[in-house]
């Protein structure tokens, strides 16, 4: 399975890649962890990220689509992988889309955590007010000046890519508002509903609590009614009504 994750920084993009890597056995790809990675250990490529990354802009899309090049090419990633910070801009996903043709590899989905982005704010000035009078550390873009940019960075380079998949078809929109749990559990249904129809069947769109789109097989059987409810309510009998006093 490979799946991307896409959304504002802070929408909770990480910690549902972390419950899909467990669930399908796939690897979390996040560009962020591994330019973290090249900064702390010095390399060229991290002494080139360094500085952007603490003003919370974008790294170049040559220096990320290299790294992620060459990480889909290795071994772990060969059972699939979920994309978490990458593709960000246009050009970040149409390399993307000739590094998976290249490969004859697809994306199986493009999943969008949508977010009121004033709360997100006001939740990560709350979270970086409490680890500091905790006296933790903060990580240097992860302050609210910096969020801003980080946010307006997303708004103007990243947020285009919604209508990219959209018009390409792999895109879904869950709630990101919602609880870890139920966000969890909206990105369950879609990826069993995008799995579900067999090759040249016919879908059609429905609407689906918590998801703005799902597909469902057109004509698929309709699911039983249990012993119970059939008891309740046998064909051809009318419902009990209750008078009205
Ligand atoms: P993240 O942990 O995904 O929020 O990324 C942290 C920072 O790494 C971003 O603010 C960017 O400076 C940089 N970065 C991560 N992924 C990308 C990407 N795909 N393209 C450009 N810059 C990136």
């Amino acid at each position: 399975m490979r799946l991307i994750l896409l959304g504002p920084p802070g929408a909770g993009k990480g910690t549902q890649a972390q419950r899909l890597i467990v669930k399908h056995g796939i690897v979390q790809l996040s560009t962020g962890d591994m330019l973290r990675a090249a900064v702390a250990a010095g390399t060229a490529v991290g002494l080139r990220a360094k500085t952007i990354m603490e003003r919370g802009e974008l790294v170049p899309d040559e220096v990320v689509i290299a790294i992620i090049a060459d990480r889909i090419d290795q071994p772990d990633a060969k059972r699939g992988f979920v994309l978490d910070g990458f593709p960000r801009t246009v050009p970040q996903a149409q390399a993307l889309d000739r590094l998976l043709a290249d490969r004859g590899l697809k994306l199986d989905g493009v999943i969008e955590l949508k977010v009121d982005e004033g709360i997100l704010l006001r939740r990560i000035e709350k979270r970086v007010a409490e680890m500091l009078a905790r006296g933790e550390k903060v990580r240097a873009d992860d302050t609210p000046e910096v969020l801003k940019g980080r946010l307006s960075a997303y708004r103007a380079q990243t947020a285009p890519l919604v209508d990219y998949y959209a018009n390409r078809g792999p895109l879904r929109s869950v709630d990101g508002m919602a609880s870890i749990d139920e966000v969890t559990a909206a990105i369950d249904r879609l990826l069993g509903s995008a799995r579900a129809p067999k090759a040249g069947s016919r879908r059609r769109k429905v609407k689906a609590a918590g998801t703005t789109k799902r597909t469902v097989r057109k004509g698929a059987p309709r699911r039983k009614r249990s012993a119970a409810a059939k008891r309740k309510n046998k064909p051809g009998q009318r419902k009990k009504r209750t008078r009205r006093s």
